[in-house]
């Protein structure tokens, strides 16, 4: 049976009884508007050895910025739930906004350095909204397993080095990104595309796939590597805000010779869409 909570404290209690009953707890936070690649992650705490499963659905007002598209974002809990109970999740947690940033709330968290680029420098209040969103489903939920997609690489690492740093008593998982049948990372925000953009926008996978066969075949100078990704990127959509070699751990720029697991990180805008997507280079992509 699927149980809705909408107050922290009664995720709390909930959490804490589960835990007392001898239960392992997973969570997995999303924004909602669910497809395939979230439903991953349920699977993804179950591995990890998870008996009970946490999803959170809450459009952050904080994570975006004032010209983003906090309003339109798609909100779609009926389907939402739908699909939870057909995953066998036990708890959708759905606070409102108010519930979640009561009047008086003053509190934030911040990793400093690994926000500074990349996402953190196209989208500058981003992390800040999405670390102390996350800090707060950690403090509710308590004790757990958490997983989250590598299609935001970068706000895996910081999650990561976020419940290290504060020593919560969360593991965090950082799991693979699920894709269409053309190789389009899967995104809420695919919905938003006409299909005419939909079709262009498969030339992010392109030219990942491209650096990453480049890659495997001995090809290591950064330059060209970034090069590979951009040429078919820029041709299909409208700006690219970024394509770049990345460290996986640290997303420090590396020198002008890509590491083995080095990451290739895009962010490009097509009809008033904006996609990221990734490739752990000679990991993913490869097909
Ligand atoms: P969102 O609802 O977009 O905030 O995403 C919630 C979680 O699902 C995040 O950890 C995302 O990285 C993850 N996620 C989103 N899309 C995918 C995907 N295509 N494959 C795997 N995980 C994903």
């Amino acid at each position: 049976m699927l149980a809705v909570v909408h107050a922290p404290r009664e995720l709390a209690a909930t959490t804490e009884a589960l835990r007392a009953g001898g239960q392992r707890v997973g969570l997995v936070p999303t924004m909602g508007a669910l497809h395939a690649g979230h439903m991953s992650l349920v699977q993804a705490v179950r591995d990890a050895g998870a008996t009970r499963v946490v999803l959170s659905v809450f459009v952050n007002p904080l994570q975006f910025g004032p010209k983003e598209d906090f309003s339109k974002y798609p909100r779609t809990l009926p389907d939402d739930l739908e699909l939870c109970r057909a995953h066998g999740v036990d708890v959708v947690y759905a606070p409102a906004a108010e519930q979640m940033y009561p009047p008086g709330f003053q509190t934030h968290v911040e990793v400093e350095q690994l926000t500074q680029a990349l996402e953190g420098a196209a989208r500058p209040t981003h992390f800040r909204g999405v670390t102390t969103v996350v800090a707060k489903l950690f403090n509710a939920t308590g004790p757990c397993v958490a997983a989250f997609g590598r299609k935001d690489y970068q706000q895996w690492r910081t999650l990561e080095r976020m419940a290290a740093d504060l020593d919560m008593p969360v593991q965090v998982l950082g799991c693979p990104i699920l894709r269409e049948p053309d190789g389009l990372a899967m995104s809420s925000r695919n919905r938003y595309l006409q299909p005419e953009h939909r079709t262009r926008a498969t030339a992010i996978y392109a030219g990942l796939r491209g650096a990453s066969a480049a890659f495997a075949a001995g090809e290591r100078r950064v330059a060209r590597l970034e090069e590979l990704a951009r040429a078919g990127v820029a041709a299909a959509f409208d700006s690219i805000d970024y394509v770049t070699v990345a460290g996986a751990q640290d997303l420090a720029a590396p020198g002008e010779q890509a590491a083995e697991h080095s990451v290739m990180l895009v962010a490009a805008r097509i009809g008033g869409t904006r996609l990221i997507d990734n490739a752990i280079l000679g990991q993913d992509c490869l097909v």
